[in-house]
């Protein structure tokens, strides 16, 4: 692993939700897993909608050897679910998790006892020590519910210092975007790594649906292109493996600590970014 990439790769995947969909993910595990990653994380459902199925998938991928961490998010839940969860979580040898406030939908309950990312952190501190590394995410394009790009950088500031290890970014295809944050939230006394969230391009659809509820921005000449491409699948995913490494060449060139990739479930698009990619960071 290259010294300058200290956090090496990652990988995020969802608990499926069908047999299928579970027994296509333990290829995809093996496959990522052959990448050395410095670990897996697995997604959980607003409310605590996926939890047993959060575990459950947890327990599945880290079979490959792998650390691997559960999300979390406080919205709308209790401090005693909360309790329980981080004590299953420490019996289950789990010493890593992915700190969220997370998205409540319309009509499900009330917003709980934690309000905030950095309120939740707090939470976990106070609970269990330093027994968990802590991730946060972090917008470089701003939260989507931000009143401003300075109150959402001291917001993440304020969670990074309630405790986090690190940090993981929403996806971006505007490396400066990315290298503006960190410099900006290294001036607030941020010294917490932030790993950039990468998001391989796959389905253009559903890509441009997923940016419009995050607030990450399509560049207008990638929107273009893959409208250009209507069906043709393997059109787009070309052209998005060579977008989508070309921004990752630029990130680690330009000081990033290491790579986080959203599989949503699937290799394939990963490992063509990571073998397009010259730096070390591509274990083979
Ligand atoms: P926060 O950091 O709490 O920020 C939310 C908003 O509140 C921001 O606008 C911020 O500026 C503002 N804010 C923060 N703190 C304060 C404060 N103290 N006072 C006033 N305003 C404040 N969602 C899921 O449901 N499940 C997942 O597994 C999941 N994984 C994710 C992983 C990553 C790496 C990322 C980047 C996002 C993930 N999300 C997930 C999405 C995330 O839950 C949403 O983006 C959510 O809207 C915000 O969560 P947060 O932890 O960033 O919130």
């Amino acid at each position: 692993m290259s010294t300058s990439h200290p956090l090496g790769i990652s990988f995020e995947f969802f608990p499926p939700n069908t047999d299928v969909g579970r027994e296509k993910l333990i290829g995809v595990r093996d496959a990522l897993a052959a990448r050395a990653p410095r670990f897996f994380s697995v997604t959980y459902g607003a409310g605590g909608s996926t939890q047993g199925r959060t575990l459950s998938t947890v327990c599945q991928v880290r079979e490959a050897g792998i650390t691997t961490a559960p999300h979390l998010s406080c919205i709308g839940s209790e401090k005693a679910q909360l309790r329980d969860l981080l004590v299953q979580y420490q019996e289950e040898g789990i010493d890593s998790l992915v700190a969220l406030r997370g998205d409540l939908p319309s009509g499900m309950g009330g917003i709980g006892e934690l309000r905030y990312a950095n309120e939740l952190v707090e939470f976990i501190r106070t609970e269990t020590g330093d027994h968990f590394e802590i991730a946060v995410a972090a917008y470089p394009e701003s939260h989507p519910q931000a009143p401003s790009f300075e109150r959402d950088l001291e917001n993440f500031a304020r969670k990074v210092k309630a405790g986090a290890n690190l940090a993981i970014t929403q996806y971006f295809f505007s490396a400066d975007a990315y290298f503006h944050f960190v410099d900006r939230a290294r001036a607030l006394g941020v010294e917490a790594p932030i790993v950039p969230g990468i998001m391989p391009i796959t389905n253009y659809t559903k890509l441009a649906r997923f940016s419009d509820a995050c607030g990450a921005e399509i560049p207008r000449w990638i929107r273009k292109q893959l409208e250009a491409y209507g069906d043709d699948s393997e059109a787009i995913a070309g052209f998005g493996a060579e977008v989508v490494s070309r921004l990752c060449q630029r990130l680690l060139e330009g000081g990033a600590p290491g790579l986080h990739f959203y599989t949503l479930n699937q290799a394939d698009p990963c490992l063509r970014i990571l073998d397009n990619l010259s730096s070390p960071l591509a274990a083979r």
